[in-house]
């Protein structure tokens, strides 16, 4: 047996088989390419789901995480540390908000975002107690904790992991009539991607969140924006929301934030809103430590320039000129997205999201499908020009066209 097949092998063996990764075992990466255990090299178009978007070992990050590795890297929130003002201050910055509460995982600032506008409902709105619901938009990922997957649409997600948690009402996503009509004097928030990743890239008619923030004022109900996959550069702006000019009352990021280097997350809002909760009432061992908010600073300071944002906007736009002339009989029915992020909807008899990634590995070129005959493109958005025009070259040979 080869080397790949015998890593593969003893992951069957010993791991839960709770994914189905493509058949390849990575041993090391550098800005958009990584390397397997044979010496193969592949081009990394998924960039762990928008978590790589400064690509692979960028120097910057790990510069960042080794100084602070032989410094201090967890303190808990038991004590203060002295990255921790930092981080929280640059990101409200950022954010152009008031505060922070940092988590780890994405799913983890969705829980948080769940606790705090339930709470925020009951001390600040004045919803009866227990009363409190949450809108959410059909085709939504936002996790896989128990709650997360309560309001998932897709039965992978939800079967068999009930009882679920109550209190949340699913509209279909981009219609603003059916959001209107949901919100009722219980609702304390309105929870959406600006663009549904994990649903293949789907992009809201125009209007639409911005006509979710004219709504949720009105009713006084808080826009919940998670931009953990979408936020941070991917869409050639910092937040996907800023296409429309739209400010939520509340950003979850992840992701990216932690640079592909550690798990960092975190909701941040305003004072009144995260002001709800008091010591003791909600937390992470993890969440805010000195490590992850070093890498985090990092990313802050390269998001700063405008440089990531301006390229993945740029690159972005030849992508999808490249990809919409794939469009026709036989090839891709339609392709979606903003920025260096495209969801590829192939025609099904070039056959399934899954095929035409195993045959774009065999060629060297790494993407993810999603949901049947669905392929997401979400480069590192320091791929270059010449890399990016190489794996469409991969896709359209893989395609025939
Ligand atoms: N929210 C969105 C929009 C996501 O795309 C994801 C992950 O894909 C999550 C939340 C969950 O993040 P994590 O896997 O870090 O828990």
């Amino acid at each position: 047996m080869s080397r790949t097949q015998d890593a593969i092998a003893a992951a069957e063996a010993h791991s839960a088989h709770n994914y189905h990764p493509l058949p390849v075992v990575v041993a090391t990466a550098e800005g958009a390419w990584m390397t397997d255990v044979e010496g193969r090299r592949y081009l990394d178009l998924l960039a762990g789901y928008s978590a790589l978007n400064f690509g692979h070992g960028n120097r910057r990050l790990i510069e960042a995480a080794k100084a602070q590795l032989d410094r201090v890297t967890l303190t808990s929130r038991a004590f203060h540390h002295d990255r921790f003002a930092d981080f929280c201050t640059q990101l409200a910055e950022f954010c152009g908000m008031e505060t922070v509460l940092p988590m780890n995982t994405g799913a983890e600032a969705v829980e948080t975002a769940v606790k705090t506008a339930r709470k925020w409902g009951y001390r600040v709105k004045g919803v009866p107690d227990g009363a409190a619901r949450i809108v959410v938009a059909a085709g939504n990922f936002h996790g896989r904790t128990t709650t997360v997957v309560s309001f998932s649409t897709d039965p992978e997600a939800r079967e068999d992991h009930g009882p679920y948690t109550p209190g949340f009402d699913v509209v279909p996503y981009g219609d603003l009539q059916a959001l209107a009509a949901a919100v009722t004097d219980e609702t304390v928030a309105v929870l959406l991607e600006p663009i549904q990743g994990e649903a293949g890239v789907l992009v809201p008619p125009p209007g639409y969140l911005a006509g979710v923030r004219e709504l949720t004022r009105e009713r006084g109900v808080l826009f919940v924006a998670d931009e953990i996959q979408s936020g941070l550069g991917r869409t050639g702006r910092s937040f996907a929301c800023e296409h429309e000019g739209v400010v939520p009352d509340m950003y979850l990021l992840g992701k990216a934030l932690g640079g592909g280097v550690v798990p960092v997350s975190a909701v941040v809002s305003s004072a009144e809103v995260l002001g709800v909760h008091r010591p003791g009432e909600h937390g992470s061992t993890f969440g805010g430590n000195p490590l992850a908010c070093a890498v985090a600073l990092e990313v802050l300071a390269m998001l700063r320039t405008g440089e990531y944002q301006q390229r993945a906007a740029e690159l972005g736009d030849h992508l999808h000129r490249e990809l919409n002339l794939l469009v026709g009989p036989g090839a891709v029915r339609e392709v979606r997205g903003r920025g260096l992020w495209a969801g590829v909807d192939l025609d099904p008899g070039r056959g399934t999201g899954r095929e035409v990634s195993e045959r774009l590995m065999a060629r060297g070129v790494l993407v993810k499908d999603t949901h049947g005959s669905t392929i997401r493109i979400a480069p590192p958005l320091v791929i270059s020009k010449e890399d990016l025009d190489w794996g469409l070259e991969q896709l359209r040979e893989v395609l025939a066209v």
